[in-house]
């Protein structure tokens, strides 16, 4: 066993010196080895650095659009040679496969290159005469310094779903990743300095409920762009808004993949087990509830049981399927839903816990698991569990399929597999979710596009990148503006109107 290594804070573009009253583990978790320890940040230490991000704000919030993209095209290009170095530090400590690890990083890699069309992005409208020799037009300007705080699923992609954009329209930001797997995402931020970003604009505090608690009152802080499980996002929304910042704050999920019995059920299957068991389930859309309208349960289920026995699950470095989960806790957890849904009355189909699995240590390992008649009111369907556990729910009909997601209060992913154009359209119209899949089971949009859920996956009103986030990162102005004329002249006290 090595010493672990000291995991620190990211401050003025240099990691920190001093010397933290708190730290954590963090583990690799296909092994169970304690890597790294991690220094958790104090309230004063987050004061600290968020100060110094407003005095690096106050040169970033007037630099150049040209200047701007130019430092987004050489963070683009940093990312893109290194992509793989961070591939690593992702499966290092979350335990997903490294062709998973390396397609996150692309995925964020995306939000950078949309980014670096900012001056473009950021163009405001221009009404010349809208009166008589009066102009009228609009302009978008920073916000100042604002927080990201992310999960431990997506240690990389999370933060640039949010930073490029940020920075990109002028802003500081002060990100606190996950204490469970940070290292990813301070070799990301790390870049920021290497493409000519000034110290300061790019901060990162490591830490827990204090550091965010300290973020979402802290005075200069503008806003907050949260991603986490459902009650931690209310209540940071609850918090940040109360405290005066905008706040969008993506929650958690239950994403539910609707198969009709025209579908495509050897395509349905493959993608069933794709996004039911990716990341080992840890995905926000990945899909955990497959409702079957019948007759075809019986064919599928025996699809996708056949494919389920070719996945080798492992240390994610060794070219397995799928790798661990990403702690003991969280494994434990996940594994007591078996037992649970078997005494709540479901059919385990396909049971993952195995005597070994492809790894030289002890990892917190579960491979895939399958369950057929679940229903509402089951912990299996209620609960999101956040594993590679996918229950089958059988339905009669495509209406009592809809009903079903939703009358779920989740709202973030879903999937329909048919081969028929009208019953696709008409679920994209009716379902209420906010990211739909016709035959496309991860339906995660392009960076150009927003990503984020409904009901209970979103607190807020905005969604992560594309022209949301060039808003959400944004306030907006409209000028009205004449130029002497002495024809205007002369007092009028009436509410201004156009001539
Ligand atoms: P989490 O809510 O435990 O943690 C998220 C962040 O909040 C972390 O930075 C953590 O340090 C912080 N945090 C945890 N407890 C806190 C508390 N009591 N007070 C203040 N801050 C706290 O989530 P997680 O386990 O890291 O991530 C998994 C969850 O994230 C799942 O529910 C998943 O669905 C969700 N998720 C959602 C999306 C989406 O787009 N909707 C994307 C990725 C993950």
């Amino acid at each position: 066993m090595s010493t672990p290594t000291r995991i620190t804070h990211l401050i003025d573009g240099q990691p920190w010196t001093g010397t933290a009253e708190r730290t954590s583990p963090v583990f690799n978790p296909a092994t169970g080895e304690q890597t790294g320890v991690l220094d958790l940040a104090s309230a004063s230490l987050v004061d600290e650095v968020v100060r110094s991000a407003v005095s690096a704000w106050e040169e970033w919030g007037d630099a150049s659009l040209a200047k701007r993209s130019g430092v987004l095209f050489a963070f683009r290009e940093l990312l893109n040679d290194r992509k793989e170095d961070i591939a690593a530090l992702i499966t290092a400590e979350h335990g997903k496969v490294l062709s998973d690890a390396l397609g996150e990083v692309t995925r964020g890699l995306e939000v950078a290159e949309f980014a670096c069309g900012i001056p473009t992005l950021m163009r405001g409208g221009f009404s010349e005469n809208a009166s008589t020799n009066v102009d009228v037009y609009s302009i978008r300007q920073p916000l100042g310094v604002v927080a990201v705080i992310s999960p431990f699923n997506f240690p990389a992609m999370v933060p640039m779903w949010f930073i490029p954009v940020a920075i990109a329209c002028g802003n500081a930001v002060v990100l606190k990743p996950s204490e469970k797997d940070p290292s990813a995402a301070l070799a990301v931020a790390a870049l920021w300095k290497e493409a000519g970003l000034p110290d300061g604009v790019m901060q990162v505090v490591n830490g827990d409920k204090e550091a965010v608690d300290a973020l979402l009152t802290h005075p200069d802080i503008k806003s907050v762009s949260f991603v986490g499980s459902t009650p931690i996002a209310k209540y940071v929304y609850e918090t940040g808004t109360a405290a005066g910042k905008r706040v969008q704050a993506l929650g958690g999920a239950k994403n539910h993949m609707l198969v009709l019995p025209d579908a495509d059920l050897d395509l349905a299957a493959d993608a069933a087990v794709n996004a039911g068991f990716g990341s080992a389930g840890e995905r926000c859309m990945a899909i955990s509830a497959l409702v079957a309208v019948e007759p075809i349960a019986d064919e599928l289920i025996s699809k996708i049981k056949d494919r389920m026995g070719k996945l080798v699950t492992g240390d994610g470095t060794r070219g397995c399927d799928m790798g661990p989960l990403v702690t003991s806790q969280h494994r434990d957890k996940v594994t007591s839903y078996l037992d649970a849904g078997v005494s709540e009355g479901a059919t385990l189909v396909v049971d993952g816990r195995q005597d070994s699995y492809d790894s030289d240590g002890e990892g917190y390992f579960l491979a895939p698991t399958l369950f057929d008649h679940v229903e509402p009111g089951m912990s299996l369907y209620d609960d999101e569990i956040f594993g590679p556990v996918l229950s089958v729910v059988r339905v009669g009909s495509y209406d009592e399929g809809l009903k079903l997601i939703n009358s779920n209060p989740y709202g973030n992913g879903t999937a329909i597999f048919t081969n028929d154009g009208g019953a696709a359209r008409k679920f994209q119209r009716n379902v209420e979710v906010g990211m739909v899949g016709v035959n496309v089971p991860i339906p995660v949009p392009v960076s150009y596009y927003s990503f984020g859920g409904w009901k209970n996956s979103l607190f807020g009103d905005t969604h992560a990148h594309g022209m949301e986030g060039v808003h959400f990162f944004t306030r907006g102005k409209v000028v009205t503006s004449r130029w002497l004329d002495p024809s205007h002249g002369g007092l009028n006290l009436g509410f201004p109107q156009n001539d």
